[in-house]
């Protein structure tokens, strides 16, 4: 259920190697997310994935996020096998859904917003 946890750092080629050392894995996907402003890492654990992000531009979600905050969790992604079923049910519920994108790894994603998630940023990943 759980697909990944998503944590914003300052540094990617750092954290890399904190959650290399944690982890005792290889970061197995580095690449950029333009639509984003971020670059990311993910570690591939048996039970749902670590994701690092570093944002790209001063006007990422995830510079803000660091500004805000500071380095931590982000947001928690959650598996669905049908995204547009899901946001359809949860819409019904006057949640705000974003439209889906094409996140990192090349599944679509989505948002849920934290004021309707008790506080807490939930991507939705579409998995075959
Ligand atoms: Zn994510």
């Amino acid at each position: 259920m759980i697909d990944h946890i998503g944590i914003a750092v300052k540094s990617l080629d750092s954290a890399v190697k904190i959650w290399e050392a944690i982890l005792g894995i290889k970061a197995n996907v580095i690449s950029e997310v333009k639509s984003q402003a971020v670059k990311v890492a993910f570690f591939g654990t048996k039970n749902g994935k670590i994701e690092l992000l570093e944002p790209t531009k001063n006007d990422s979600t995830i510079r803000k996020f660091l500004d805000k905050k500071g380095e931590g969790v982000h947001h928690i992604a959650i598996k669905t096998k049908n995204l547009d079923s899901l946001i359809d049910k949860l819409r019904k519920d006057d949640q705000k859904i974003a439209e889906p994108f094409v996140g990192a790894e090349g599944a679509r994603v989505t948002f849920i917003h934290p004021k309707y998630s008790n506080g807490v940023l939930v991507e939705l990943v579409e998995t075959k």
